[in-house]
C-alpha cells in the first residue's frame, strides 16, 4: 500500500458564467512511503493544485485522494485540519512566514496547538532550528533574514508536529544556488530519516538526487521516470488524530503581536473610542456624587422632612381647626406619626421698641409681620434653636420662655425706617410693643401685646417668620379674645421615606395641600437623573460608532492577513483557533480605551472634586465611581469587543486556505 494514492483527479475552475478551465484532467499517482518524488513542469500546468488537493486544503476537486487508504473526502472540515496539522509539513515558494514575529515564535506557531508546556515545546522548536543550523538566530526578526534562512525557518516550521509527509511546493524556487543547495541537503536528509517527501521544482539538481521523477503538463501526467532502485515498505499505521488544544497564553501572545505590528492605529482607535467611554463614566460618576450629596443632606437633617399640610384655598374657604386635625391625624395613622404640630400665628399692624422708633405694616405685610408659634416639641429643628442661624440671643429650649425672635430683614428694615443703625446684638432685651389685627367672620378685630425681643435670626429664606413660644403665644391670643388661628399643620412621619405616600395620601382630599421639602429634592434628583441618562445616551452613540468603527478596523486586519489566515489554516489552526486571536486583539484595544477612559474620567472628575472642595469645603466630592458604574462600563466593553470581533469573525470562516495562500 502507498501512503498517497491519487485516484483519477480532475479539477476546473470557472473563468465565467459559461467557460471552464480545466486544470487537472485524470492525474492517478502513487506515493510510496519515504520516497523522495520531484513534480516537475511549466508554470501554470497545475502544480499547486495537485499539492492543495493531496494535503486536504482544497476539497473541490472530482476523484479521490487516499492517505494510506482513507479517502480525503470522509473527512469534515475540522478532521481534515487536524489530518493536516499531524500528518503534513508545508514549505512554501514564497516561505509565507509572519513577519511580525521572530524565528522561535514562527517555528513554535504550530506547536500552540499540541497542549504541551511552553518550555517542552521550546526546546523541540530550538533542536529544530538547530537541525537547519539556525538556532542562534531564534530571537531575530524573520524580516532580518536573507531568503536561504528563511526557507529553512519554514523547513523547521513544517518539521514542528512530526509530520510523515513533507509537502515542499518550489522550495527553491526563489533562492541562490548556494542555497538552493543547502535546503535540497535538508530535504534529502528528512527522507534518509524515512519521511515521505514530494517538492515541486525547476531545479535540474534535485531531479537528479530523488527517487522518482513526474512530470506534468496541461494537467496530465506525462512521465514517471524511476531514479533510483530503493525498494518501498508499507506504511505504518495512521497516526492517532490528536485533537486541537490551543494554549490560552499563547494565543493572547499571537493577538498581542497582531496589537503590537498595528499598533498606532490601534492606539488612535482606542482614544476615539475612549471618548464615548469617558463621557459614560463621567456621567454616572457625576450624577451619582451629586445625587448622593443630596441624599446625605437628607439623611443628615439639613433637609428637613416635614410635611406642612394646610387648606387648600381654592377649594374652601374658612380656617384649619380641631376636626382637620382628627381627621388629618386618623387619615394618616397615629402609629406613624413621629410629632404633629399645630403652629397658630397672628399678625402685627405695628411695633414700636423702646427706645428706638416704631413701624407700621397695615400697607405692606412682609413676612416677618407674622409671628408663629414654636413647636410644644422644642428638639423639632427651626431657625430658633439651630445654633448658626441665630445672629443673636439664645437657643430656644422651653416652650414657655417669654420674648420675641425676630429676624435679620425685621431689624434692616427697621433700622432703615427709623435711620438708626442698631446691631443684633444691642437690640437684644429691648421690650417691644405690638398691635395686632385678626380678620374673623366677623369682620376686623385689634388687639394689643407686649414682650421683649429675645433673638435675631438670620434670613436664611427671606420667607421667614417672627416666633414666640407656644405659652406665652396662647395667653395674648386668649387676653385679646382672638380666635386661634392655624395657618398649618406640621406632621413628621417615623419614617421618612413613607413622606410621598402620605402626601398623596392628605392631596386626595381636594380640602388640603401637603407640600415637603422632600418632594422638592425628590424633584431635583429625579431630574439629575434624566439628564444623566440623556448624557449617556449621548456617550452610548459615540461608543455605537467606536463599535462599528473597531469592526472596520477588525476587517481590513483579516483582509491584510488573508495569507496569514492562510498559513495558520494550512498547519492546522481550525476557524475557533483564528476567530479567538481576534476576538482578543479587539479586546487589547477596548481593554485600552477602557483604561484611557478611566484615567481621563478620573483626571476631570477628580480634578472637578479638587476645585469644587476649594470653593466650597462643605460639599465632600461631586464624583464618585461606584462599583456599579465601572462594573457596568466594563460589560459594555465586553460587548463591544464581541460585537466587534463578529464583523472579522464572519471573514475568517469564509477564508478556504487555498485561495488565502494565493493572495497577494
Ligand atoms: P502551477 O503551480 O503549476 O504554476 P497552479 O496550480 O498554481 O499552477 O495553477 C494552475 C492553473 O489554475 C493556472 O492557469 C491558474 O491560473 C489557475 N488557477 C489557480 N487558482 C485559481 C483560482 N483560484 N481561480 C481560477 N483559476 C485558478
Ligand atoms: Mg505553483
Amino acid at each position: 500500500m502507498s501512503i498517497l494514492s491519487v485516484k483519477n483527479i480532475k479539477k476546473s475552475y470557472s473563468i465565467n458564467e459559461k467557460e471552464e478551465e480545466k486544470v487537472l484532467d485524470g492525474i492517478n499517482l502513487d506515493v510510496h512511503d519515504g520516497e523522495f518524488l520531484a513534480l516537475l513542469g511549466p508554470s501554470g500546468c497545475g502544480k499547486s493544485t495537485l499539492l492543495n488537493i493531496i494535503s486536504g486544503l482544497d476539497t473541490d476537486y472530482e476523484g479521490e485522494v487516499l492517505y494510506k487508504g482513507m479517502s480525503l473526502k470522509f473527512l469534515n472540515d475540522h478532521e481534515l485540519t487536524d489530518f493536516r496539522k499531524n500528518n503534513i509539513g508545508f514549505v512554501f515558494q514564497n516561505f509565507n512566514l509572519i513577519s511580525h514575529m521572530s524565528v522561535l515564535e514562527n517555528v513554535m506557531i504550530p506547536m500552540y496547538l499540541n497542549g504541551k508546556s511552553h518550555s517542552e515545546n521550546k526546546t523541540k522548536a530550538l533542536e529544530l532550528l538547530d537541525s537547519v543550523d539556525l538556532k542562534k538566530y531564534a530571537d531575530k526578526n524573520v524580516k532580518n533574514l536573507s531568503g536561504g534562512q528563511k526557507q529553512r525557518v519554514a523547513i523547521a516550521r513544517a518539521l514542528t508536529n512530526n509530520p510523515e509527509l513533507i509537502i515542499a511546493d518550489e522550495p527553491t524556487g526563489s533562492l541562490d544556488s548556494k542555497s538552493q543547495n543547502r535546503i535540497l541537503e535538508i530535504l534529502e536528509g528528512l527522507t534518509q530519516q524515512g519521511k515521505t517527501v514530494i517538492v515541486v521544482t525547476h531545479n535540474e539538481e534535485i531531479t537528479e538526487r530523488v527517487d522518482t521523477v513526474v512530470k506534468l503538463r496541461d494537467g496530465k501526467i506525462v512521465e514517471v521516470e524511476q531514479k533510483s532502485d530503493r525498494s518501498f515498505t508499507e506504511p505504518k499505521i495512521p497516526k492517532k488524530i490528536r485533537k486541537n488544544r490551543f494554549n490560552f497564553i499563547s494565543m493572547l501572545k499571537i493577538a498581542f503581536s497582531n496589537f503590537m505590528q498595528r499598533k498606532w492605529r490601534n492606539v488612535m482607535i482606542s482614544i476615539a473610542t475612549s471618548i464615548g467611554l469617558t463621557g459614560i463614566l463621567l456621567s454616572l460618576g457625576l450624577g451619582n456624587g451629586i445625587v448622593k450629596i443630596i441624599e446625605q443632606d437628607m439623611e443628615g437633617g439639613k433637609i428637613p422632612s416635614q410635611i406642612q399640610i394646610s387648606l387648600n384655598n381654592q377649594q374652601s374657604s374658612g380656617i384649619i381647626n380641631k376636626n382637620d386635625l382628627t381627621y388629618i391625624k386618623n387619615k394618616v395613622g397615629q402609629e406613624k406619626i413621629k410629632y404633629f404640630e399645630t403652629p397658630f400665628g397672628m399678625r402685627m399692624i405695628e411695633v414700636e421698641v423702646e427706645d428706638v422708633g416704631n413701624a407700621d405694616y397695615t400697607d405692606t405685610t412682609p413676612n416677618y409681620s407674622q409671628v408663629v408659634s414654636l413647636y410644644d416639641n422644642t428638639s423639632i429643628k427651626v431657625p430658633s434653636n439651630t445654633k448658626d442661624s441665630i445672629l443673636a440671643g439664645k437657643e430656644y429650649q422651653d416652650p414657655k420662655e417669654e420674648g420675641i425672635t425676630l429676624t435679620e430683614s425685621f431689624l434692616k428694615d427697621f433700622n432703615k425706617m427709623n435711620k438708626k443703625n442698631l446691631t443684633a446684638e444691642s437690640i437684644i432685651g429691648k421690650k417691644l410693643k405690638g398691635v395686632i389685627v385678626e380678620s374673623t367672620s366677623e369682620g376686623e378685630k385689634t388687639g394689643t401685646f407686649s414682650t421683649k425681643i429675645i433673638r435675631i435670626v438670620k434670613d436664611e429664606t427671606e420667607e421667614e417668620n417672627s416666633y414666640m413660644a407656644p405659652v406665652e403665644m396662647n395667653q395674648i391670643i386668649t387676653r385679646n379674645k382672638f380666635e386661634k388661628n392655624i395657618p398649618y399643620f406640621i406632621l413628621e412621619l417615623k419614617e421618612p421615606s413613607e413622606n410621598k405616600q402620605v402626601m398623596e395620601q392628605i392631596n386626595s382630599n381636594k380640602k388640603y395641600v401637603a407640600i415637603s421639602q422632600t418632594a422638592v429634592v425628590d424633584i431635583i434628583i429625579n431630574f439629575i437623573k434624566i439628564i444623566q441618562g440623556l448624557l449617556i445616551f449621548m456617550s452610548t452613540q459615540a461608543v455605537i460608532v467606536s463599535i462599528v468603527m473597531i469592526g472596520i478596523v477588525m476587517y481590513i486586519n483579516v483582509i491584510e492577513r488573508t495569507r496569514e489566515i492562510g498559513v495558520m489554516k494550512a498547519i492546522g489552526y481550525r476557524n475557533r483557533d483564528i476567530n479567538m486571536i481576534f476576538t482578543s486583539e479587539s479586546a487589547f484595544i477596548t481593554l485600552l480605551s477602557l483604561l484611557l477612559a478611566t484615567l481621563f474620567a478620573s483626571f476631570i472628575g477628580f480634578g472637578i472634586n479638587e476645585i469644587v472642595a476649594m470653593k466650597a469645603k462643605e460639599i465632600s466630592s461631586v464624583f464618585m465611581l461606584d462599583i456599579v458604574a465601572v462594573g457596568g462600563t466594563v460589560i459594555l466593553a465586553i460587548v463591544m469587543s464581541l460585537f466587534s470581533a463578529s464583523v472579522p469573525i464572519m471573514k475568517v470562516g469564509k477564508l478556504d486556505p487555498a485561495t488565502s495562500l494565493r493572495y497577494e
